[in-house]
């Protein structure tokens, strides 16, 4: 079976939108659950998510082994000190600008992206749409705005989640641009979604071009387990016909690269 290194996923496993969504799919959304659906499909490693606040964090640093955490905070009420605490126990922060309704630009955090450059951290930025449940303002989810940090934290190692879909093609050209910057292929699809087959070649072009634009090293799977199925997710990026180099980078090996880079024993 293909190993793949799944670079998002969500582990707040108590937290109540997303029960609610697993539980409308008839996804398992609990420790068990993700265990489950990774052995089922080769995955031996995951990325694992944290929404913002403290109470979430716990809950995702207490995973261990096969599991990297990447830690949500809220743009609007940063705390370095308390950050400074368990940095060395996580990959990075995820920040979540357009929810937030701040510009990545901000001055706030630009004291957050220095604080990450100089600790040797990586930052996930949540790019393109928007969940409409959560609102927010997608001018500042749109890719483009990550290229100003990009350029002025060449260091800092930036994920732009979601490759900014439906902007891919702007985020194609921020990570082709930048050394420092990666895309993950999460999110376009929802499990509740039915999506035709007109729908799937279009998804299919785009992450094509993708790949072929920015080259296959930039571009990291993830499925945003529990919002879509990790077997799913992998049967779409399965059916581009990509050749089998290209795909074990893209599904694992760009991953191990990353978490190597950042100074965790990959799995
Ligand atoms: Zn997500």
């Amino acid at each position: 079976m293909r190993r793949v290194f799944d670079f998002h996923v969500h582990g707040n496993f108590s937290y109540k939108d997303f029960r609610e969504v697993a539980f409308n799919v008839g996804i398992d959304f609990s420790l068990d659950g993700l265990l489950r659906e990774m052995r089922e499909h080769g995955v031996v490693a995951t990325a694992v998510i944290s929404l913002p606040c403290g109470g979430y964090w716990s809950e995702v640093l207490s995973l261990k082994n096969c599991f990297y955490p990447i830690i949500g905070v809220d743009s609007g009420c940063l705390d370095l000190g308390l950050l400074d605490s368990f940095i060395d126990h996580v990959l990075g922060v995820k920040v979540y600008v357009g929810y937030d309704r701040i510009d990545p630009r901000d001055g706030r955090l630009y004291e957050l992206y220095k604080f990450l450059e100089d600790r040797g951290k990586l930052v996930v930025f949540h790019t393109g749409s928007l969940w409409r449940r959560w609102g927010g303002y997608v001018r500042y989810s749109h890719p483009l705005n990550f290229d100003d940090v990009a350029v002025d934290f060449p260091e800092l190692k930036i994920i732009l989640a979601h490759a900014g879909f439906p902007w891919v093609r702007d985020a194609a050209e921020v990570a082709y641009k930048n050394d420092n910057v990666y895309v993950d292929i999460s999110g376009w699809i929802e499990e509740s979604e039915e999506v035709s087959e007109y729908y799937l070649n279009f998804l299919r072009r785009e992450l094509k071009f993708l790949v072929e634009y920015c080259g296959e090293d930039k571009v990291l799977f993830g499925s945003d387990w529990p919002l879509c199925r990790i077997g799913r997710y992998l049967d779409f990026v399965m059916s581009i016909g990509f050749e089998d180099d290209v795909l074990n980078k893209i599904l694992y090996w760009n991953a191990v690269r990353l978490v190597r880079e950042l100074g965790f024993k990959p799995p």
